[in-house]
C-alpha cells in the first residue's frame, strides 16, 4: 500500500496546523508513521487519498453506528439543510430527539442540547456546582470527559498517549477542585470524600470507561458508587458521550441498575454531526438558565442540520433493537478472533465487549483500572497497529482507545480481518524470536 499522497498532505497540514491535526489523538504520534488523509467513506469502509480502502473500526471514534453514508440520516440531512443551516431560535427538531432520549433514559426528564462533548460535561459539571453550591468534583484516572479545564487531569487516551497527566495552561486553581480516585476502588473514592473540605458536588464517571481503551466499571463498584454518593448529597454523573446509544440503546442504563443523577451525551446521538447533550431530573435541570440561575448558552446549539442527523440515528436505533444483538456478536467474534489469533503464537491479549464496543490489552492480567492498563505492551500494540493498517484493516491508533462495529461491518469483514490478525501477530512473534 503507498501512503505517498497522505505524507504529502500531512507535510501541507503542518505548516498552518499545530501537529498537523485538529485533534491530537489522530497523529498517529504513538504508533508512528503520518495520520492517513481520508477521501470518503461508504458503508463499512473508508478510502484515503492514496486510493487505499480500509476497515474502518474507529468510526469517527463512536459516532457513527451505521456506518459511512448512511441513506437514512443523509436524507434527513439534505432536507434540514435545505430548509437553511441555523436559526439560533427553537425549532420542533430540538423537542423530537430530547423526547427520544428522555423517553429512553429513566430519571432524565429534561435535557439541553451543545455542539460536543467537552461542552456537555463542562455544562452539566458547572449544573452539579450550581445546585449543590459545592466546589470539588471527584473524577477517576483514565476517564475522559472532554478537554475543558477541571477536568483535564488524567484524562485517559489522548493525554495517555501524549504523557501528559494535565496540561500547561489549566491553572491549578482551577483543578484543585478535582480530586483523583482510581476505578473500580471505592477505598479510593471514599478517601476523596474524606478529603473534601467543603463536600463534593458530583462523581462524574464512564460507566463503560473507553478512554483508557476499554475497561467497564462493575456493578458492585457502580452499586457502592451511588451508595457513597447518596450518603453525602453528592450527584453521580455517567458521563456517556461514549457508551451512550453505543454499548445498548440505554447506553449503561441498559447493562447496570445503578441509576445517575445526570447524563452527558454526545457521539452518537449527533449521527455524525456535532452534538453533546446533558440531562438530568426535572428539579436539577430548573437550575439551568433560563429556567434558574446557572448559565449556559450557546449560538449553534440545537443546530436544525445536526438534530436532524441525531434524530434519524436514534429513530432508527429505537425501532431495530436487535442492531445491539448483532453488533455485540460481531464484537465478540472479532475479538474472539484476535485472542485466538494471539494465543497461536503465545502473545498474551485481553479483551472486552459491551455491545458495539470492543477493546483489547496486549497483558496476560485483565485489566480493571487506568494504572493497570498503563502496564500493557504498547510496542506491540504499535507493531500490530501498523501491520493491520497495511492490511487494509483501520484501528484506532492509540493502545488506550476503544473500537467500534457499525451495522455496515459484516460477517465478511469480521473475518478478513481475523485473517490479517494471524499473519500480522506470527509476524510479531516471529520478530521477537530473531
Ligand atoms: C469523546 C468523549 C468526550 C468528549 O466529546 P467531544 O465531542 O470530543 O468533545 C467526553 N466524554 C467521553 C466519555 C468521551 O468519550
Amino acid at each position: 500500500m503507498g501512503y505517498e499522497k497522505s505524507i504529502d498532505a500531512f507535510g501541507e497540514a503542518y505548516r498552518v496546523i499545530p501537529g498537523g491535526v485538529d485533534s491530537p489523538v489522530r497523529a498517529f504520534a504513538s504508533v508512528g508513521g503520518t495520520p492517513l488523509f481520508i477521501e470518503r467513506g461508504e458503508g463499512g469502509y473508508i478510502y484515503d487519498i492514496d486510493g487505499n480502502r480500509y476497515i474502518d473500526y474507529v468510526q469517527s471514534w463512536g459516532p457513527l453506528i451505521f456506518g459511512h453514508c448512511d441513506k437514512d440520516i443523509e436524507a434527513a440531512v439534505i432536507e434540514a439543510a435545505k430548509r437553511g443551516l441555523s436559526f439560533g431560535a427553537p425549532t420542533t427538531l430540538e423537542t423530537r430527539l430530547a423526547e427520544e432520549i428522555v423517553s429512553l433514559f429513566d430519571g432524565i426528564d429534561k435535557v439541553r442540547f451543545v455542539s460536543s462533548g467537552t461542552e456537555a460535561v463542562m455544562s452539566a459539571l458547572r449544573l452539579a456546582r450550581g445546585y449543590t453550591g459545592r466546589d470539588d468534583i471527584i473524577k477517576f484516572t483514565g476517564c475522559y470527559h472532554g478537554h475543558s479545564d477541571s477536568l483535564l487531569v488524567q484524562a485517559g487516551s489522548g493525554a495517555a498517549t501524549f504523557g501528559n497527566p494535565s496540561s500547561p495552561g489549566v491553572p491549578a486553581d482551577l483543578t484543585k477542585h478535582t480530586l483523583l480516585a482510581q476505578y473500580n476502588n471505592i477505598q479510593s473514592v471514599a478517601k476523596c470524600f474524606e478529603q473534601s473540605v467543603n463536600g463534593v458536588a458530583c462523581v462524574i464517571i464512564e460507566p463503560i470507561a473507553g478512554n483508557m481503551g476499554l475497561v467497564p466499571a462493575t456493578e458492585e463498584f457502580l452499586t457502592q458508587l451511588r451508595a457513597l454518593c447518596d450518603e453525602h448529597g453528592t450527584l453521580l454523573i455517567f458521563d456517556e458521550v461514549m457508551s451512550g446509544f453505543r454499548a445498548c440503546l440505554k447506553g449503561a442504563q441498559g447493562i447496570t441498575a445503578v441509576k445517575p443523577d445526570m447524563v452527558t451525551f454526545g457521539k452518537v446521538i449527533g449521527g455524525g454531526m456535532p452534538v453533546g447533550a446533558f440531562g438530568a431530573g426535572a428539579k436539577i435541570m430548573a437550575h439551568l438558565s433560563p429556567e434558574g440561575p446557572v448559565y449556559q448558552a450557546g449560538t449553534l446549539s440545537g443546530n436544525p442540520v445536526a438534530m436532524a442527523a441525531g434524530l434519524a440515528a436514534v429513530t432508527k436505533l429505537k425501532h431495530n433493537p436487535s442492531h445491539y444483538v448483532t453488533l455485540g456478536n460481531r464484537a465478540k467474534a472479532l475479538m474472539k478472533g484476535f485472542k485466538s489469533a494471539a494465543n497461536s503464537v503465545s502473545i498474551a491479549l485481553e479483551t472486552d465487549v459491551r455491545g458495539s464496543m470492543f477493546g483489547f490489552f496486549f497483558s496476560d492480567t485483565p485489566i480493571s483500572n487506568f494504572e493497570e492498563a498503563l502496564q500493557n505492551d504498547t510496542e506491540t500494540f504499535a507493531k500490530f497497529h501498523r501491520g493491520m493498517l497495511d492490511r487494509g484493516i483501520y484501528l484506532a491508533c492509540s493502545a488506550y482507545e476503544t473500537g467500534f462495529i457499525s451495522t455496515q461491518t459484516t460477517d465478511a469483514m469480521i473475518e478478513e480481518t481475523i485473517r490479517a490478525a494471524y499473519i500480522v501477530l506470527q509476524e510479531i512473534a516471529e520478530s521477537k524470536q530473531s
